[in-house]
């Protein structure tokens, strides 16, 4: 028998991916997505697949599955600031009833979840890099609030259910993660700079552009996250590259790397916007044995051709 996984946000950048991932691993996969933020083309590859099942269904509310279910993968979120700004009450509601919802499914089948936190959950940092032990810097009242917290209870009812109930639980805080299938228009710095230097159109850089980010390459990110749901290891791992460049560094090469004419400008930095994100990876290379592979130059080269397939 196939084992059979559930992945919510299966229709968004990182959920698809997922899925393509468990079917080459032959996994029997359900893919459920209400379509808030994701699109139906980027599972249209396993539709007609006898191993891939798609339930439009929203998380929020009662999940129902029938059968046997081995693994969750809870990836559902609104994920960019442009989306939780604009849907900051789903945010919360997917975050915390979805999670929840989830956390019972997982329960009531005897499965394993694995739910998709992230970098924010350390807010604008006062360690660096970070560490899972570093507890973060979030203004909840801020706008961002609404991601960041509802990714920290996120965490802390997946513990509660791991210590309450004796449920196999797996937390991945995962780093930016770019690649093919991200929205061009969803607001993040890398895919923005793209879609503007491919219009010919200026980079638009927040504050002085020195902040800076660590970019991981979405079939690292996948490793990863594969690797740490079969482990046996409960607590949170970050997962990204911490190879760290700023903001201003990022636009110029992509602006070389698509051969444009555009020119950098800077726009007034948004409230509450981390000045660094680094992931401390120990914890993935010693308990993973993992690592990210793809380079920059390799990661930016294979998502700048998909743009050009895509158009
Ligand atoms: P995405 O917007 O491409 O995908 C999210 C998917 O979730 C979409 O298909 C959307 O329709 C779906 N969704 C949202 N609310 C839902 C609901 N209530 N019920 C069912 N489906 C719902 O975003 P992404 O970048 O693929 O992010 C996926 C997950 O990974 C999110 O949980 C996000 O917080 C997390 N994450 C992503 C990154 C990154 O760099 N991409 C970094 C950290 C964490």
């Amino acid at each position: 028998m196939k084992k059979k996984v559930l992945i919510t946000g299966a229709a968004g950048f990182l959920g698809s991916h997922l899925c393509d991932h468990f079917m080459k691993k032959d996994y029997h996969v359900i893919g459920m997505d209400n379509l808030l933020t994701g699109k139906m083309e980027n599972v249209a590859q396993l539709m007609p697949l006898e191993n891939f099942e798609f339930y439009h269904h929203d998380v929020s509310k009662y999940v129902h599955i029938p059968g046997e279910l081995d693994y969750i993968l809870h990836f559902a979120s609104p994920a960019s600031p442009i989306d939780y700004l604009k849907m900051p009450i789903q945010t919360l509601k997917v975050g915390a009833l979805g999670t929840h919802n989830l956390l019972g499914l997982a329960k009531a089948k005897n499965a394993r979840i694995l739910v998709a936190s992230t970098s924010e959950v350390y807010g604008d940092p006062l360690e660096h890099p970070q560490s899972e032990e570093y507890w973060g810097n979030v203004n909840p009242v801020g706008p961002r609030g609404v991601y960041d917290e509802a990714k920290r209870f996120m965490e802390a009812i997946t513990m509660a259910y791991h210590n309450f109930h004796g449920l196999e639980t797996r937390i991945v805080r995962i780093f930016n993660t770019y690649g093919p299938r991200m929205r061009m228009n969803d607001g993040r710095a890398l895919p923005t700079f793209f879609r503007q230097a491919l219009a010919g159109e200026n980079l638009s850089v927040f504050g002085d552009g020195q902040q800076t980010r660590s970019f991981c390459y979405v079939d690292d990110l996948v490793d990863g996250i594969y690797r740490l749901l079969l482990s046996d290891y409960h607590l949170p791992v970050n997962i990204g590259n911490p190879v760290e460049i700023t903001v201003k560094q990022l636009a110029e090469e992509i602006i070389q790397l698509t051969d444009s004419n555009s020119k950098i400008v800077y726009l007034p930095l948004p409230q509450d916007d981390p000045k660094v994100r680094k992931p401390d990876i120990t914890k993935a290379r010693q308990i993973l044995d993992w690592k990210p592979n793809f380079s920059r130059a390799q990661g930016l080269a294979k998502t700048y051709n998909s743009i050009i397939l895509q158009s």
